[in-house]
C-alpha cells in the first residue's frame, strides 16, 4: 500500500465520476467513488435519459393522428402515464446494474454516503475517514429557482419525470433546454401547457431563426408562450394553485406549477472552500485546463465546474483527467464546435456559431431553408423544418449550422464532424445528396440570404 489508501477517490457516481474513475481503474490505479443517490448521476437517472424516453412515448400521439393521412385507421388511442413512468423506472434500474457492474469490472471501489473533504486528501462518508493522492469533483449540478413566496410547491424536472398522475394543467417557468423539451412532452400527453419567459423568446444564447421558428412551431401546437412575464408569488389551494404575476391583477390558475430555471454547481457544503478550493459566484469549482482546481490535489470534472454543462462534455472532462494523469497521456478537452440539441417537438440541433456571433466576428453568408417535410404531406401536420448555413466569407468554411425539425439531433451529429474538420461551403456542395431526405437540404442550399433580410433577422 502505499502512503493514501486510494490512488484517487471521486465524489460522485455521474457521467464525468464514472468515466474518470473506470478509466484510472483500468489503468491500474486504485480507486473508489462515492454517490449519495443514484450510480449514473444526472443524466441517467434524473435527465437525458429517462427524458428523452418521454419524448419518444409523448411523440406518438402526432404519430397516431399523421398515420391515417398513410391509410391507417385506429380507435382512439390511450396513454397509460403511470404505466409508462413504471417502464422508464425499470429501465433506468437496468443501468444503474449497468453502471454498477461497470465499476466494478475495472475494480473501483463504490462507496454509498455523503462524502465531505476533511483536508485535501481525505474524504469523511459517514464518520469513516479515506485517503487518497487525488480526489476529484464530480458533483453535478442541482436545480436553482428564484426565492420567491410559495417556492416550496413547486416541481423541477427531478419530480416531473416521476408524476404518479397527469395535471390537466401545467405552468411551467423558464424558457431554456429542460422548459421547452417538458412543454413538449407534456402538451403531446394532452396536458395544457402554458410556459412563462421572463425573456421576449425562448432559449436564449441560441441563433435567433431557431428561437423564432420554435417558439412559433410550439405555439401552433397549443403551448401557450408568455413573454416577458415575470411570477411574484404562488399560493397554493386545495386543488391547485394560483400565481401572481407581475404588473397584472388577475391571478393565473393551475394545476402544476415547474420551475426550470437553470441548475447550479453540487458543491456546497461538501468542504471544498474549508480545503482550500476556490468557488467562483455560482458556486463552481475554478480549474484550469487540466481540471485542478486551486489545491493541487483536487481536480473537478462536469457541471461542478460549470464550463459547458452537458453529458459529452462532462465525459470527455472525465476522460482526459484519466488520460493525464493515470495514463500518462496529457491530454486537453476541445470545447470548439460541441453540438447540442434540444428534444423538444420539433426538435433542434446546433453546432458551431450562431448568426449574430458570426456577424460580430466578421463578415458570413447564410443560407437558410424553410420546407414541409415529406411526411407531413400525406400526415397532414402543419409542421415546418428550418436549416440554416453560416458560411465565413473570407475562407468559405462553414461555421454555424443550426436545424429546427424532425430528426435534427441525428442530422447535426454528422454534420458536426463537418465542422470539426473545417469543411468549406464548396465541400458541403460537392457532397452528393441522400433522396429524399431532409438532410440532404444541408449541401444543396445555394442561394445566400439577401442582406437586408439579415438585417432585419428575418427569413
Ligand atoms: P438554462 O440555463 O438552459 O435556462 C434557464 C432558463 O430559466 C432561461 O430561460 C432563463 O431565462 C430562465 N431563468 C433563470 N432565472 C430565472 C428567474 N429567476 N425567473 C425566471 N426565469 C429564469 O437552464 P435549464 O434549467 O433549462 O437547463 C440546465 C442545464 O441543463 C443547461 O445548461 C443545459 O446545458 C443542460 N441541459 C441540456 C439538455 C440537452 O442537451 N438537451 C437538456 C436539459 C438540460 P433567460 O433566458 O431570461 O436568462
Amino acid at each position: 500500500m502505499g502512503r493514501y489508501d486510494f490512488d484517487l477517490i471521486t465524489l460522485g457516481a455521474g457521467s464525468g465520476g464514472v468515466r474518470a474513475t473506470r478509466l484510472a481503474g483500468g489503468y491500474g490505479a486504485r480507486t473508489a467513488i462515492i454517490e449519495k443517490s443514484r450510480v449514473g448521476g444526472t443524466c441517467v437517472m434524473r435527465g437525458c435519459v429517462p427524458k428523452k424516453l418521454l419524448v419518444y412515448a409523448a411523440h406518438f400521439a402526432e404519430d397516431f393522428e399523421d398515420a391515417r393521412g398513410f391509410g391507417w385507421s385506429m380507435g382512439p388511442a390511450q396513454l397509460d402515464w403511470p404505466a409508462l413512468i413504471a417502464n422508464k423506472e425499470a429501465e433506468l434500474e437496468r443501468l444503474e446494474g449497468v453502471y454498477r457492474r461497470i465499476l466494478r469490472d475495472n475494480t473501483v471501489r463504490l462507496i454509498e454516503g455523503s462524502a465531505r473533504l476533511a483536508d485535501p486528501h481525505t474524504v469523511e462518508v459517514d464518520g469513516q475517514r479515506y485517503t487518497a493522492e487525488k480526489i476529484l469533483i464530480a458533483t453535478g449540478g442541482w436545480p436553482s429557482m428564484p426565492s420567491i413566496a410559495g417556492i416550496e410547491h413547486v416541481i423541477t424536472s427531478n419530480e416531473a419525470l416521476d408524476l404518479p398522475e397527469l395535471p390537466r394543467r401545467i405552468v411551467i417557468v423558464g424558457g431554456g433546454y429542460i422548459a421547452v423539451e417538458f412543454a413538449g412532452i407534456f402538451n403531446a400527453v394532452g396536458v395544457q401547457v402554458m410556459q412563462i419567459i421572463r425573456a421576449g423568446n425562448i432559449l436564449r444564447g441560441f441563433d435567433e431563426d431557431v428561437r423564432e421558428v420554435l417558439a412559433a412551431e410550439m405555439e401552433k401546437k397549443s403551448i401557450r408562450v408568455m413573454r416577458d412575464t415575470v411570477v411574484r408569488s404562488i399560493e397554493k389551494h386545495s386543488d391547485g394553485y394560483s400565481l401572481r404575476i407581475d404588473g397584472q391583477d388577475d391571478l393565473l390558475e393551475t394545476d402544476l406549477v415547474m420551475y426550470a430555471t437553470g441548475r447550479l454547481p453540487n458543491t456546497r457544503g461538501i468542504g471544498l472552500e474549508e480545503a482550500g478550493v476556490t468557488l467562483d459566484d455560482k458556486g463552481a469549482v475554478v480549474v484550469d485546463e487540466w481540471n485542478r482546481s486551486t489545491v493541487e490535489s483536487i481536480f473537478a470534472v462536469g457541471d461542478a465546474t460549470d464550463r459547458v454543462n452537458l453529458t459529452p462534455v462532462a465525459i470527455a472532462e472525465g476522460r482526459a483527467f484519466a488520460e493525464t494523469f493515470f495514463h500518462n497521456t496529457p491530454t486537453r478537452v476541445d470545447y470548439d464546435n460541441i453540438p447540442s440539441a434540444v428534444f423538444s417537438q420539433p426538435p433542434v440541433g446546433s453546432v458551431g456559431l450562431t448568426e449574430d456571433e458570426a456577424r460580430h466576428r466578421g463578415s458570413c453568408d447564410v443560407y437558410l431553408s424553410r420546407f414541409k417535410p415529406m411526411k407531413h404531406t400525406l400526415g397532414g401536420r402543419d409542421e415546418n423544418t428550418m436549416m440554416k448555413l453560416i458560411v465565413d466569407r473570407e475562407n468559405d468554411r462553414v461555421i454555424g449550422c443550426h436545424m429546427v425539425g424532425a430528426d435534427a439531433p441525428e442530422i447535426i451529429q454528422g454534420i458536426a464532424i463537418a465542422l470539426k474538420c473545417g469543411a468549406t461551403k464548396a465541400q458541403f456542395d460537392a457532397t452528393v445528396g441522400i433522396h429524399p431526405t431532409a438532410a440532404e437540404e444541408f449541401v444543396t442550399m445555394r442561394d445566400k440570404r439577401p442582406e437586408h433580410d439579415a438585417d432585419l433577422g428575418k427569413c
